[in-house]
């Protein structure tokens, strides 16, 4: 059985004050309102926010605090940079990778993202890849050649375990407003399995969780976690307030995700 998730992409949003209040509502109404287990919820602040936050969760806690990015190198002469062994040190668990918002804008090419995962990996953290393709690739009819070159290139030749997550996250439906209709996403989520089914082993691909990001709001996301492939979703915009997060968590709990049934 697959638990299914909500995962808070925060981007860069928030100050420390707000990412507190945030964690002081939100925190104790899930366990208030959530059964322990039905639900695995990680947040991805800001990194300089990581160990204030971690604090503020027991040890017990089932929630999880992860990184938006890391780089390639494992330490040395690279500024600004945050390693993997750094992250771990102030308590993340999780590396969001190949987020299109670093593939795009910040221009974190296949090779990045592959060389990033290697060093998730070779840390001990647990990934979060993220795959998708634009809205030219989608009309062009590529959508599932260009998501399988991500897959190929960031994570052939790596272990893959069930830990780690896929995230399938259409470019053109981040922030925009605008979905994936559930049948088109749902078609991508099997077709991630079966292709992490093809290069590992069919039991990873019954374990490994594959998340649908995009505009998900507490209004949608049960059209996404009823799917069959579909085991929760990376939030970005709608996880910045504590209520509307709380309303998906809660709704991807009670719906159980594609795994569970
Ligand atoms: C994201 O940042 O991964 C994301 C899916 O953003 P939004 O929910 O705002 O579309």
């Amino acid at each position: 059985m697959r638990i299914p998730c909500a995962y808070a992409n925060w981007k860069m949003h928030k100050t420390l004050k707000e990412a507190l209040e945030f964690v002081y509502e939100f925190v104790p109404a899930l366990f208030r309102t959530v059964k322990e287990g039905s639900v695995g919820v990680t947040i991805f602040p800001p990194a300089p926010y990581i160990w204030a936050i971690r604090q503020e969760l027991t040890d017990q806690s089932p929630i999880f605090i992860g990184a938006q990015d890391i780089h390639t190198e494992k330490e040395g002469a690279f500024t600004g940079g945050i390693s993997g062994n750094i992250l771990r040190s102030v308590g993340a668990t999780h590396i969001i990778v190949g987020h299109s918002e670093r593939r795009h804008v910040a221009g974190d090419t296949n090779e990045i993202v592959g060389k990033k995962l290697k060093r998730v990996l070779s840390d001990r953290l647990i990934p979060v890849l993220c795959v998708g393709e634009q809205l030219r690739e989608r009309e062009e009819g590529k959508a599932m050649e260009v998501v399988e070159e991500q897959l190929s290139t960031a994570w052939t030749g790596h272990e893959v375990t069930g830990g780690g997550l896929i995230a399938y996250e259409p470019v053109w439906a981040i922030g925009t407003g605008k979905n994936a209709e559930p049948k088109d996403a749902q078609e991508m989520c099997s077709f991630i399995r079966t292709w992490v089914s093809k290069h590992f082993t069919p039991e990873t691909a019954s374990a490994i969780r594959i998340l649908y990001g995009g505009s998900i709001m507490s209004d949608n996301i049960e059209h996404y976690v009823k799917l069959p492939d579909v085991d929760g979703a990376l939030v970005g915009g709608a996880s910045l307030d504590p209520k509307q997060f709380l309303e998906i968590a809660r709704t991807i709990a009670r719906t159980g995700g594609g795994g569970t049934s």
